[in-house]
């Protein structure tokens, strides 16, 4: 198979990590005989240093053309003041909506080797296994009016929260799909006590639930599902959710995983004449200004994306189970980067990407 692979690196971590997670596409792509197309871009703070925005014109005519595109990280201290138009994270804004991918699917699960990583009780964690199905492409980060304006007392801002009826059945029918080839059970999360815009959002989610009658739906507040996801994380399935309460309950995953660095997401949007999904990769942590540079930062969720492109984006199930047995068989030997070794010598990020390529070519998936 081809494999047209556009990689936006960004900046930071997202750099480092994004080298680990192509050491193991080209490994893949040589151990199973695919021919790998990659091309490279620029998004984020570098983007702005060598063009002057965020998402320039040739990254998206980049992304437009590839299969599919692999991100690091964006995010640069030097423009933590910069107003948001200016911003790095504006070229994620940019590329997502431009690639009309609205649904952000982000895993997250407990690994036996890393149980006691998480700061939660371990019988709390053992098990764990959810994906959090979050809208992307609308909701308050998108919305308009949006802005700032007036000066003293009356200096105002405002964002809007809008949904169309079309925007949330889509990625209604999307949870309610991966729920049948899971544990067939979606938590749909809202504000309905309080916002229209929920109210909208859980009368069509009922709706769409009817033409799925094997799946199982309920429904949260999303301060209670804040709260449940530490207390009781075993009882989530498929969360759906929109747009900002996905980014922020999404982290929480992270205590569940043992470390931001493990956590990979894929947002997908329309599906190819192929059947497989038009998509967007990359881990869920940011640019960790506090560790980059250092060879410190922890590439799995990278990696894990890889996983995710290749089954969502090419339809490589078996290729995208040996990535994510390579990832777990690392973890089971210890060579793990810091934030998951307290104690001890820590990998490098280099030397786990290394583990993960190494572990690949003696997967037993190989064999299928
Ligand atoms: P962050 O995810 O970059 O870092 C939070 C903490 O987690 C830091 O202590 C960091 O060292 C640690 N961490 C993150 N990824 C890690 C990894 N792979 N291995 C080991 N440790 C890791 O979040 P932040 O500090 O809030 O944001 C830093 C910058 O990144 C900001 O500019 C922010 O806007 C941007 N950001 C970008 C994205 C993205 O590109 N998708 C997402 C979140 C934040």
């Amino acid at each position: 198979m081809n494999l047209n692979v556009l990689l936006l690196p960004g900046d930071g971590i997202g750099v480092e990590v994004t080298r680990e997670a192509e050491k193991v596409l080209k490994q893949v792509a040589e151990l199973y005989n695919h021919t790998l197309h990659l091309s490279e871009g620029l998004l984020g703070g570098i983007a702005i240093h060598q063009t002057g925005t965020p998402f320039p014109d040739s990254t998206r005519d980049l992304a437009l053309a590839a299969d599919a595109t692999l991100m690091g990280a964006v995010g640069l201290p030097e423009f933590d003041n910069a107003a948001p138009e200016k911003r790095p994270e504006r070229g994620l804004l940019g590329i997502r909506q431009a690639l009309q991918v609205y649904a952000n699917l982000r895993p997250v699960r407990s690994y036996a080797a890393l149980i006691d990583s998480s700061p939660l009780k371990n019988h709390l964690v053992d098990g764990a296994d959810m994906i959090i199905v979050r809208e992307l492409t609308g909701g308050l980060y998108y919305g308009t009016p949006r802005g700032i304006s007036g000066s003293g007392p009356e200096e105002k801002a405002v964002n809007t929260m809008v949904y169309t009826r079309a925007e949330i059945e889509r990625v209604a029918h999307m949870a309610f799909q991966l729920a049948g080839k899971r544990r067939k059970k979606v938590t749909s999360v809202d504000k309905s006590n309080v916002l229209e815009n929920s109210q909208l959002w859980r009368r069509v989610v009922v709706e769409v639930s009817l033409q799925y009658p094997g799946v199982a739906l309920d429904h949260l507040l999303v301060d209670n599902c804040a709260m449940q996801l530490i207390l009781n994380p075993k009882r989530f399935d498929v969360i759906l959710t929109e747009n900002m309460f996905g980014d922020i309950l999404s982290d929480e995953g992270a205590v569940l995983a043992g470390s931001i660095g493990m956590l990979p997401s894929a947002s997908i949007g329309a599906r190819r004449p192929s059947g497989a999904w038009a998509g967007l990769y990359e881990p869920v942590h940011g640019s960790a200004p506090d560790i980059a540079g250092q060879n410190k930062a922890n590439p799995l969720g990278a990696i894990g994306s890889v996983a995710a492109m290749l089954e969502y984006s090419f339809g490589l199930i078996d290729e995208a189970k040996a990535v994510n047995q390579a990832i777990e068989s690392v973890l089971n030997s210890g060579e793990v980067t810091a934030d998951l070794k307290p104690a001890g010598t820590p990998a490098t990020t280099s030397q786990v990407g290394d583990a993960v390529c190494a572990a690949l070519e003696l997967t037993p998936a190989r064999m299928v």
